[in-house]
């Protein structure tokens, strides 16, 4: 069989990989970047951790998989009455079968200046350019911030708030800027932390966030962005670090090819009980519409399926209907602590937090053999000292 897979990321590269089993498969894997990006140790990074472990080169993964050829190009267009895809450069590839798995994008739901004016920490541009900042005003210009201003209570921002403080302070002690207490600030538009998660779970996070000298404001909307600044609620809030964590969307590649893909409200795709559009091109992860899309988890499930359903078709047996399946979300908060919640099962403290490692393992295994998802994961514990050399590497 045949397979074209647009998406180096979780679904793309799982279900790939499970293809790849059967070595009669021929997979066409595109994506636009040449590394699979592990999602959520991007925090990590962005927080003085080892590069390594956010990043994997695609070409590593499928070092062994004479059957899967690697090509980065940016799909652009699909024509599903010709089956086929056309890059922003022009190129055109032909598929026999279709599988898309883009992801999400950054939003800024129209909020002036956060374009311009908000760091993120999405990509390894982003990390690298945040990180840069950091560097420049402290070791370059011994200015720290009154406050650093973290945008969005959900997990991405709360890892994040958790974990800067130590990164700044350690820059500080070592370019010898006197700092004091590090002020984090996290701003959430609602009236809660995690408003997808339980109102307990919310608390608790929101009370280790202050045990550990992040200040938490809820019900606070941001209007607009400068370079002094935000405008929250109305009134000004100073700070040259802003960091934007909330809004995603669905991969514009949708929108931009409409008259092919039936879209739901929130932008993502309408797929059937086999995850397939009317034109038979199958949709996963985070671009589908199934109830728990926007989870690296559901991605890789959506994958194992669509790989599973796609070998019994080729050997004549029936299809199996999708069953969306709750992953259980687990949310490190600074050293040693974490909340872990899945249905009415709820845990805080450091057992959660040996539960996230155990899960970063698993999640490193799902596409890395055991030795090298071992490496990858070891490397969340690296302390990286890229910032601290005497020639840093420049901002991308
Ligand atoms: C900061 C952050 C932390 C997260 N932490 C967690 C977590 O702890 N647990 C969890 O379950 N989920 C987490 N998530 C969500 C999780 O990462 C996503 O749900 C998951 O990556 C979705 O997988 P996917 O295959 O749909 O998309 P992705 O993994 O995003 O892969 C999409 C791929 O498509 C490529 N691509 C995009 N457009 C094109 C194009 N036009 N042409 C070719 N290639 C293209 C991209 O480069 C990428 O390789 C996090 C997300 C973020 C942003």
């Amino acid at each position: 069989m045949k397979i074209t897979i647009v998406g180096g990321g979780f679904g793309g590269v799982k279900t790939a990989l499970e293809l790849a089993r059967d070595t009669s498969n021929q997979i066409l894997l595109i994506s636009d970047k040449p590394d699979f990006q592990y999602f959520p140790a991007l925090y990590g990074t962005a927080t003085g951790r080892s590069h390594l472990q956010s990043w994997v080169p695609l070409g590593t993964i499928f070092a062994d998989k004479q059957n899967v050829k690697i090509v980065i190009d940016n799909i652009s267009k699909v024509d599903p009455d010709a089956k086929s895809l056309t890059s922003d450069t022009g190129n055109v590839y032909h598929y026999d079968r279709l599988v898309m798995a883009l992801g999400s994008v950054t939003t800024y739901f129209g909020i002036k200046g956060l374009d311009d004016f908000a760091y993120g920490i999405k990509s390894e541009q982003e990390i690298m350019r945040l990180k840069h900042h950091l560097y420049k005003a402290i070791a370059e210009d011994h200015e720290v911030e009154k406050q650093y201003v973290i945008i969005g209570g959900g997990p991405t921002g709360i890892e994040l708030a958790a974990s800067m403080g130590q990164f700044i302070k350690r820059l500080c002690s070592h370019y010898g800027v006197p700092h004091g207490k590090v002020g984090i600030t996290l701003l959430e538009a609602m009236p809660r932390l995690l408003p997808k998660m339980s109102e307990k779970t919310s608390s608790k996070v929101k009370q280790r966030l202050e045990k550990i000298g992040v200040r938490v404001r809820l019900n606070k909307k941001v209007e607009s962005a400068s370079a002094d600044g935000l405008i929250v609620n109305g009134k000004p809030l100073k700070s040259h670090t802003i960091i934007w964590t909330s809004g995603v969307a669905n991969n514009p590649f949708f929108a931009a090819n409409a008259d092919h893909f039936e879209l739901a409200k929130n932008g993502k795709v309408v797929v059937d009980s086999q995850m397939r559009t009317k034109n038979g091109i199958y949709v996963i992860g985070d671009n589908a519409a199934t109830p728990f899309s926007g989870l690296a988890q559901t991605a890789l499930h959506d994958a194992l399926f669509v790989a599973k359903n796609m070998e019994r078709r080729q050997n004549g047996k029936r299809a199996k209907k999708y069953k969306p399946v709750l992953p259980p979300v687990v949310i490190p908060v600074g050293e040693n602590w974490a909340a872990f919640e899945w249905r009415f099962l709820r845990l805080y403290g450091w057992v959660a937090a040996l539960i996230r490692r155990v899960a970063d393992f698993v999640g490193y295994h799902d596409i890395l053999p055991l030795g090298q998802a071992f490496s990858q994961w070891r490397a969340q514990t690296v302390v990286e000292d890229d910032y601290f050399t005497p020639t840093p590497p420049k901002s991308k």
